[in-house]
């Protein structure tokens, strides 16, 4: 199928630390992302803080500018179009934020919230107030929350407010910035399920930004698994979960808790040697090597291309001189 949303060699590069060597060469945040999210489907992209997986989200909607690198949505490159241009497309692709309070309006009530998109497309108020009705009733709130204000809801509540919004003008994608990661484990899954049978009924795709992977199990069709900057393993769900073909992968996913306690306590836990290192400072080679268990001569000197490695398929891609088999 045609992708919904094409990105291809994807960078971003701040300006170093002042005063240091570093301020020309600048620091890579991220670096030749490339994947397509296909229409009505879950990209999890995950990985540790700092990696640059927000940075990539933020990218992909142009609410920052890549300094490398393009995105194509429905085909049409948007790496370079001006806010001017960008309007029409805005309602098509929306976001989602980690924190919903700091992402809601306090002095607005959730009733002006919901409909600010309406009303940016020039919607008449009748359609507006319907639609409004049926966003919050969609998204499990009542008819009373509307004339309320965001302070008065719970994180999980303000979730769904945030979720109502992006959803309003029936975008095609939406980019979710760990947004459950800041509520209490008990509403998480809650939030996922609703995100889940959102795009069951409206066939939105998501690119689901997460730092683990449990959190991101269920909702994902496809999995990208990001290091530093770049993407180290990218697959189907299934394949990456059940035969993680990167070291890192593998690591991640020995920190999920498995729902048979036997295989609990017997599983074998990969615990990572330090922490990532800066991307100011980014270590030669394969950059994951000084944490890497299976680290070898070669991986100090030279990076690992995203490929279709020996154990990969097509729809596979790791970056790994020696991946699992
Ligand atoms: Fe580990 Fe080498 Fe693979 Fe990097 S290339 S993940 S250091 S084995
Ligand atoms: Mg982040």
């Amino acid at each position: 199928p045609e992708a919904l949303l094409s990105v291809r060699d994807l960078g971003m590069t701040f300006p170093g630390p002042r005063g240091t060597l570093r301020r020309k060469a600048g620091v890579r945040a991220v670096d030749g992302v490339t994947f397509d999210v296909r229409p009505g489907e879950t990209l999890g992209l995950v990985g540790e803080s700092g990696c640059g997986k927000s940075t990539t989200g933020r990218m992909l909607v142009r609410l920052l500018d890549p300094t490398a690198g393009q995105v194509s949505f429905r085909g049409k490159d948007i790496t370079r179009s001006s806010q001017h241009e960008l309007r029409p497309l805005r309602s098509r692709f929306q976001m989602i934020f980690q924190d919903p309070f700091a992402s809601l309006n306090p002095r607005q009530t959730v009733q002006q919230i919901i409909s600010a998109p309406l009303r940016a497309q020039g919607e008449s108020k009748a359609k507006i107030q319907s639609e409004v009705r049926d966003l919050v009733q969609l998204v499990g709130l009542a008819p009373e929350h509307l004339e309320r204000y965001p302070h008065q809801f719970s994180g999980g509540q303000a979730q769904r407010i945030g979720i109502a919004r992006a959803l309003a003008t029936r975008p095609e994608l939406v980019i979710a910035d760990e947004p459950v990661s800041a509520l209490d484990v008990s509403i998480q899954a809650q939030i996922v399920g609703l995100m889940e049978r959102l795009q069951r009924e409206l066939g939105v795709a998501y690119v689901f930004i997460a730092h683990d992977l449990a959190v991101v199990k269920h909702i994902s069709h496809r999995v990208a698994v990001m290091y530093l900057g770049r993407i180290v393993e990218i697959g189907e769900k299934q394949q990456v979960y059940d035969n993680p073909a990167h070291p890192y992968t593998k690591a991640l996913l020995s920190a999920v808790p498995l729902p048979d306690p036997i295989a609990e306590r017997t599983r074998e836990r990969i615990v990572l040697l330090g922490d990532p290192p800066s991307p100011a400072n980014p270590p030669s080679g394969c950059t994951f090597h000084p944490r890497c268990p299976k680290a070898q001569d070669i991986c100090k000197t030279e990076a690992p291309l995203l490929t279709i490695g020996r154990s990969a398929t097509a729809d596979r891609q790791v970056a790994c001189h020696f991946p699992e088999a």
